[in-house]
């Protein structure tokens, strides 16, 4: 992969970039989807943000070799320390776990306040990001689930205000599943959500054969409701 052409994940990430934001992509690694989106012409400032030492200097020394220098700032720093109050619209963050972003969320959440759009991509955990973005008066503009290379992957997309909007009455189903992607349960949502349920069934017996403890009961008491309620959507 480079930044002619990124991969499908990153290039349905960029698809909700506005065009003309100026953009913050934090944990950008080789900083592909900020270079792609300058050499395209859509974007006319972006930020690359990285805390580990190697991504940043693979980062820097790309902007370079692509002579962005005037437009890619490459910054090392934590999660959203890179970025000035006001200095971006747009931050994607792409790549990790949705528990991470969703503190990389948090912890910068200073400079959140002219940001009009996030487009977060979690690996796992999207349920992480929605619910901070619920607490924190995001709401849900869009959503992606697709597949590549045989993984699994959510793309969020959110704007200020509204943020119960979205879940109409299905506020726990939507956390976990996705208020849009539950609408639309495209090939890539049905394919996730039957290998979850696999998982959680496994479980389930393996905790049906342990000894009962109070923590146990629990346990098993949140699986079977998690599965009672994959299931009913998946037959739908
Ligand atoms: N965003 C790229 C993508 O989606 O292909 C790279 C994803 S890579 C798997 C995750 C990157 O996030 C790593 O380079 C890691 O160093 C960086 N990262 C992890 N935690 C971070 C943080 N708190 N702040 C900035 N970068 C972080």
């Amino acid at each position: 992969m480079n930044s002619d052409k990124l991969s499908k994940r990153l290039e349905t990430v960029t698809k909700y970039i506005p065009e003309g934001a100026r953009l913050a992509d934090i944990g950008s690694d080789h900083a592909y989807l900020p270079c792609y989106m300058v050499q395209k012409g859509g974007i006319p400032f972006a930020i690359a943000g990285e805390v580990v030492e190697g991504p940043y200097r693979s980062a820097k020394s790309h902007v370079e070799e692509l002579g962005l220098t005037k437009k890619i700032s490459v910054r090392k720093g934590d999660g959203l320390a890179v970025i000035q109050p006001g200095e971006v619209d747009a931050i994607t963050i792409a790549g990790m776990g949705g528990s991470l972003i969703a503190s990389i969320l948090e912890q910068g959440k200073s400079k959140l306040a002219g940001v009009k759009r996030l487009i977060l991509q979690p690996n796992i955990s999207a349920i992480s990001i929605r619910e901070w973005l619920l607490d924190n008066g995001w709401g849900l503009i869009a959503e992606e689930i697709l597949e590549e290379d045989g993984k699994i992957y959510e793309i969020l997309v959110a704007e200020q205000g509204n943020e119960r909007v979205a879940y109409g009455d299905n506020l726990e189903k939507g956390l976990l599943l996705g208020p849009y992607l539950l609408q639309e349960k495209n090939s890539a949502f049905q394919k996730k959500w039957s290998m979850e349920l696999a998982t959680w069934n496994k479980i389930l017996t393996q905790l049906k054969q342990a000894s009962t403890s109070a923590e146990n009961e629990k346990k098993k008491h949140e699986l079977l409701k998690k599965i009672q309620l994959v299931e009913e959507i998946l037959s739908k």
